[in-house]
């Protein structure tokens, strides 16, 4: 399995458009050890010629030409077989409006997500200019799926959702009540190593089902969105906590101890 890193940062980047905290002004200035970062989304292939991207962020234009093998080989083509949606927040789906070149497009999300997407959006109209330019294939918690090309043929890769404790997107707060199809964690497992990626990038506090999506996997990427609970609630750039915002912090034991039941 071949995985590439197409952005690391959470939501709003980094630098942040409206942000001068000591990390941004320090990254805009040189006078840290940091680098600039996109957000988050990540690329996976068994071939190295069909890839699926893990997210779809706003920043998509410039992942894709960040990364020679998602490259077009024709004069209208795409490597990108299909998009996975672990849930509707905006850095993780805005960058499919961005792909609305007449292509079609393959994505695969829960029910949830898709009418998070789908229902009431004037957008998403760009999306239905002709029959067909979206397919959405629907992921269903704990069904371990092979996951195919747009022409439905075989990739090497299996997917399995796993719930993930999370929110609604903040767009649909109040619109909508929670449900666990609304934040998914992924394993991947390649078929001919039998190797799992474990893809957790929101995860609001551990629980029984993240821990299983965890067991084993060769390779975990886990949801670094803060580091501590405090993170901006601290230097008062945000009255809530990391768990108010659905991510537990990765610093400090004490999180991990925790030890939820999932929802019935
Ligand atoms: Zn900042």
């Amino acid at each position: 399995m071949q995985i590439r890193v197409l952005g690391a940062a959470a939501g709003g980047g980094f630098p942040q458009w409206n942000c001068g905290c000591a990390n941004c002004r320090g990254v805009r200035e040189g006078t840290i050890e940091a680098r600039p970062r996109t957000q988050d989304s990540v690329t996976v292939s068994a071939d190295g010629a069909r890839w699926f991207l893990l997210n779809a962020s706003p920043e998509i234009r410039t992942q894709i030409e960040s990364f020679p093998a998602l490259h077009p080989k024709r004069a209208r083509h795409t490597p990108i077989a299909a998009i996975v949606l672990t849930n509707g927040d905006l850095d993780h789906c805005l960058g499919i409006f961005s792909l609305r070149e007449a292509h079609p497009i393959v994505i695969y999300a829960t029910d949830r997500v898709r009418q998070g997407i789908t229902e009431s959006n004037v957008f998403y109209r760009t999306l239905q200019r002709f029959p067909g330019q979206v397919t959405w294939r629907s992921l269903k918690l704990g069904r371990e799926e092979e996951l195919v090309d747009a022409g439905n043929a075989a990739t090497g890769l299996w997917l399995e959702p796993v719930p993930s404790p999370g929110k609604l997107p903040v767009h649909l707060d109040g619109l909508a009540s929670a449900d666990p199809e609304d934040n998914i964690g992924l394993r991947i497992r390649e078929r001919a190593t039998g190797l799992v990626l474990a893809y957790f990038s929101a995860v609001g506090r551990m629980s029984p089902s993240v821990r299983q999506g965890l067991e084993g996997a060769s390779a975990v990427f886990f949801d670094g969105t803060f580091w501590s609970s405090d993170e901006l609630s601290g230097p008062g750039l945000m009255a809530k906590t990391a768990e108010d915002l659905a991510h537990l912090p990765i610093g400090g034991e004490g999180p991990y101890q925790q030890h939820e039941p999932d929802p019935p």
